[in-house]
């Protein structure tokens, strides 16, 4: 190699390098309010978005403690995607505000709200009053537990993302339809796997799992919480021991951020069992994605049913 070809093929390394600075800075960056919706970016999004997230899939979604690091993501955020229907309302609005980013404001280009693409269930009816509880007054923000709304906002993100940054609209495409196909191959196991559960009636501590129960075909007759977001009350929870013993329900299924002495105290009394079950990715170190986050859960179901006669 002569020198004036050395100096080329430099050149050529140098100019190569930059691009790919260049593409690796005009990464659309995406946080999601949580880490259900950062792992439905990671499957549609691949390496060519920034993908971050606020709540921890360990933390009470309804109730997140703000931080000055939260305000920093969304500084940085080129597209903020929300649960909506108000689970959020508690802690993201003041700090989108407190972000100042123009682009990411409810209403502007960057502000996607998953809620408006998806199915939910036990959308209020006529006047809604305190006297039904405080966490959900639109409808049930639960509703990323059913897979069919997962499959909703991984196409609704894949669209928006192809909005963004259309150089990679067929990439995004093509991974949506990896995750379609994906998503529909485990939906089958699942359901084999609920299959002889299906009607099996249980009392679920918050109102986390109506879209999830739907789905795979549980019952859910009543709540550990009198109303969504307000604590357990012993009139309740004498109340609930009577509909226990009266349906011969079984299994109390809780979030991993709840005291968990007043169902053990039902469970004892009743002579059923405690399931912990996660309404996030996240809420265990080892789920780090949709799918594990349905394995996780639906395995614990099948054992918990598995030692019931
Ligand atoms: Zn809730």
């Amino acid at each position: 190699m002569n020198n004036t070809n050395r100096l080329l093929g430099m050149l050529a390394m140098l100019v190569t390098l930059a691009a790919g600075t260049a593409a690796a800075a005009s990464k659309l960056n995406l946080v999601g309010s949580t880490e259900d919706l950062a792992a439905l970016a990671r499957e549609v999004g691949g390496d060519r978005i920034n993908v971050d997230s606020i709540a921890r899939g360990y933390q009470d979604p309804h109730f997140v403690e703000p931080k000055p690091s939260f305000v920093l993501k969304l500084q940085k955020a080129d597209l903020l995607v929300v649960i909506g229907l108000q689970l959020e309302i508690g802690w993201l609005p003041p700090l989108i505000n407190q972000s100042r980013n123009s682009k990411i404001q409810p209403g502007a280009a960057g502000y996607l709200d998953a809620s408006s693409f998806c199915h939910i269930d036990e959308i209020p009816v006529g006047q809604v009053t305190r006297a039904m509880g405080d966490v959900h007054p639109m409808g049930n923000p639960h509703y990323w537990l059913d897979p069919e709304n997962g499959r909703r906002i991984a196409k609704a993100l894949a669209d928006k993302l192809s909005l963004m940054q259309p150089a990679d609209s067929a990439y995004f495409a093509g991974r949506f339809a990896d995750f379609d196909k994906r998503l529909t191959a485990a939906e089958k196991v699942w359901d084999a796997k609920m299959a002889p559960y299906r009607g099996r009636k249980v009392i679920t501590y918050h109102r986390s799992w109506p879209s999830f129960c739907d789905r795979f075909g549980l019952v859910v007759v009543d709540y550990v919480e009198p109303k969504p977001g307000i604590p357990p009350s012993p009139s309740h929870t004498l109340e609930l021991i009577g509909t226990i013993k009266r349906e011969g329900i079984r299994l109390i299924l809780v979030e991993p951020y709840f005291a968990i002495d007043t169902p053990r105290s039902i469970a004892e009394k009743t002579g059923g069992q405690v399931v912990v079950l996660l309404p996030s990715v996240g809420g265990v170190k080892e789920v780090t994605d949709y799918f594990q986050l349905f394995d996780y859960d639906i395995n614990m179901l099948v054992k918990a049913f598995a030692k019931e006669k």
